[in-house]
C-alpha cells in the first residue's frame, strides 16, 4: 500500500505488517528488511520502509507504574494521550512532550523528542531509564544507561534503524493541576524575541509563534509562551478541561489557497491577537502544549501535493545572525510558512543521533513545490557554515552533505548499524535517502 508521513511528502509503496502482541514480531525478520512505524507523525520518510513498514500501533499496553519512582513502563505503541490522559488526574505529567499528543512513546524514543522545556531538562530519551530492543538477529534485550549503554545511546535518536523498540521505561514528571501558568510576551522583532528567550531562561516551558513573513524593522516579531506548572493554590476557580474533540478538516484545501497573501493576512491578525494576550494566564495543559490537536487532518490545509517542515537547529553564537539570514530568504522569496516555532534548545548528548545541540531551533512548513525545494538547499547551505543540523524525523529532503556537515557522530552510528547487522534488516526511505 501507499503510506506517508504527517506532511504527505514524499509517499512511498511498502507492505503494511501488523503487531498485535510480542509473538507477532516471532520470525519476522527473516522476511527482509523493515522499519517500525509508530503514529506516522515524522513528517517525511522516517517511518516508510522501502519493503516493509511494521505498525506498532497495536502493542499499547501500560505494563506498571512505580509510584516510587514514578517510573513508566509501556509498550512502544502506546500513544502520548493516553499517557496523560490516565496519569494527569493521578499527579502525574509525562517529563517531556512534542506539539502533539498523537504520537507513540516508541516514536518519541527513536526521534528523542524535545519539548518547550528542553533547554531546561534536555529531550525525552534523557528520562527513559530502559527499554527492550528487538535486534537484527531477533532477540530482544534490554538496554538502559547500564546495560548495553552503547546500543541504548544509538536507539535514544535512531530513528528504528538499531532495531524494533518493544517497550519503554521513563520517569514521570509529579505536577499538583491539569493547568499551565502561562506568561505570554510581545517581541517586535528578532532581536527583542532572543532577549526574552535570554530573560526567560528561568522558565520551565519557553517556545515562540514567529511570523516568518514579516519584513524590515519586524523581521522576526513573535509571540513568546512561557509556562510553569500551576501550584493548587494558583488554579482559583480555573475548571480542569479534557481536550476538546478535534474538528477534522473535511477536503484537502485547493493550492492556492496558502499564499503569500492569505498567510501574512493571518500572521498579522494573530500577532495583533497576542498584544491583548500579553501578561499571566492559567490555561489547560491541552491547549498549552498540543495547540493544533483541535483541528484534525490539519495537514490537508496545504492541499494534496502535501508540505515540508524543515527545522534546524543553530549553535548559540551563530544564533542572531543565521536566524536573520534565513528568516529573510523566506520573507524576500515570499514562501508562505503557515506553522513557524521557535525554541531554545540546552546541551543534549542523550542521543548519538539526537538533534538536539545547545542553540535555536526554528520549525517552519512550506507547501511542497519546486520553489520550496530550492529555498530549503539554500538555506541548507547556509546553515551548514554556520554548524547547524536538520531533525530527521521532520526531514523529507535534505542532502547527504548536509546531514554529514551536521551530525559530527554519524561515522559510528554507520559503524554500530553495520557491526551488529541492523544496516540490513532495518531500513527506512530516509536510510536509503541518506545512507544512514
Ligand atoms: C503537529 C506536530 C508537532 C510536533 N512537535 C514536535 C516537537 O515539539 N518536538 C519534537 O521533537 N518533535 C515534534 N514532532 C515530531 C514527532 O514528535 C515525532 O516525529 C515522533 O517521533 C512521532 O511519533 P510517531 O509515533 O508518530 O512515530 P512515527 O512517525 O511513526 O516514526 C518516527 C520514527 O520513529 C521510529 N519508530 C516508531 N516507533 C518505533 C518503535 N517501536 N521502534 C523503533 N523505532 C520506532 C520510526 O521508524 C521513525 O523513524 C511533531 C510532529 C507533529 C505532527
Amino acid at each position: 500500500m501507499n503510506v506517508s508521513g504527517w506532511g504527505r511528502y514524499p509517499r512511498g509503496a511498502t507492505r503494511l505488517i501488523t503487531a498485535r502482541r510480542p509473538a507477532d514480531l516471532d520470525g519476522l525478520l527473516t522476511d527482509g528488511p523493515l522499519i517500525a512505524r509508530g503514529a506516522g507523525r515524522a513528517y517525511g520518510d522516517a517511518a516508510i520502509g522501502p519493503c516493509a513498514t511494521l505498525a506498532m500501533g497495536g502493542l499499547d499496553r501500560m505494563m506498571a507504574f512505580d509510584p516510587a519512582s514514578g517510573v513508566l513502563t509501556v509498550e512502544a505503541g502506546v500513544m502520548l494521550g493516553d499517557v496523560v490522559a490516565a496519569f494527569l488526574p493521578r499527579g502525574y505529567f509525562p517529563p517531556v512532550v512534542p506539539g502533539t499528543r498523537f504520537v507513540t512513546i516508541g516514536g518519541m524514543v527513536a526521534s528523542h523528542i524535545h519539548g518547550k522545556n528542553h533547554h531546561a531538562v534536555g529531550g525525552f530519551g534523557r528520562h527513559v531509564t530502559g527499554l527492550t530492543l528487538l535486534g537484527p538477529d531477533g532477540v530482544a534485550s534490554v538496554c538502559s544507561p547500564a546495560e548495553n549503554p552503547e546500543l541504548f545511546r544509538a536507539t535514544i535518536g535512531g530513528m528504528g534503524l538499531t532495531g524494533v523498540i518493544l517497550d519503554v521505561s521513563f520517569k514521570m514528571l509529579p505536577v499538583e493541576t491539569g493547568f499551565i501558568r502561562q506568561e505570554t510576551i510581545v517581541a517586535r522583532n528578532l532581536d527583542a524575541a532572543l532577549a526574552a528567550f535570554e530573560q526567560a531562561r528561568g522558565w520551565t516551558y519557553v517556545v515562540a509563534w514567529i511570523d516568518a513573513l514579516a519584513t524590515g524593522a519586524s523581521l522576526g516579531r513573535s509571540l513568546i509562551y512561557l509556562g510553569e506548572h500551576a501550584r493548587r493554590d494558583e488554579v482559583g476557580d480555573a475548571r480542569s478541561a479534557p481536550p476538546r474533540p478535534a474538528r477534522a478538516i473535511p477536503v484537502d484545501f485547493p493550492n492556492f489557497t496558502l499564499n503569500r497573501l492569505t498567510v501574512s493576512a493571518f500572521n498579522a491578525a494573530y500577532f495583533q491577537a497576542g498584544l491583548w494576550k500579553q501578561g499571566e494566564q492559567i490555561v489547560p495543559v491541552h491547549p498549552y502544549f498540543f495547540p493544533l490537536d483541535g483541528i484534525g487532518d490539519w495537514n490537508r490545509v496545504y492541499g494534496a501535493r502535501g508540505f515540508v517542515q524543515h527545522q534546524c537547529v543553530i549553535p548559540k553564537a551563530h544564533g542572531r545572525q543565521a536566524l536573520g539570514e534565513i528568516l529573510e530568504l523566506v520573507s524576500a522569496r515570499g514562501s508562505p510558512s503557515f506553522v513557524s516555532v521557535l525554541k531554545l534548545l540546552g546541551p543534549d548528548n542523550a542521543g548519538l543521533m539526537g538533534f538536539p545541540m545547545e542553540g535555536y531551533t526554528l520549525a517552519l512548513d512550506f507547501p511542497a513545490s519546486h520553489q520550496t525545494l530550492d529555498l530549503l538547499t539554500e538555506i541548507d547551505r547556509r546553515l551548514i557554515g554556520y554548524g547547524g543540523r536538520l531533525y530527521l524525523t521532520k526531514d523529507a529532503r535534505q542532502s547527504r552533505e548536509t546531514l554529514v556537515a551536521g551530525y559530527p557522530n554519524l561515522p559510528a552510528f554507520r559503524a554500530l548499524r553495520k557491526n551488529t547487522g541492523a544496516d540490513s534488516r532495518f531500513v527506512s526511505l530516509l536510510s536509503e535517502r541518506l545512507a544512514l
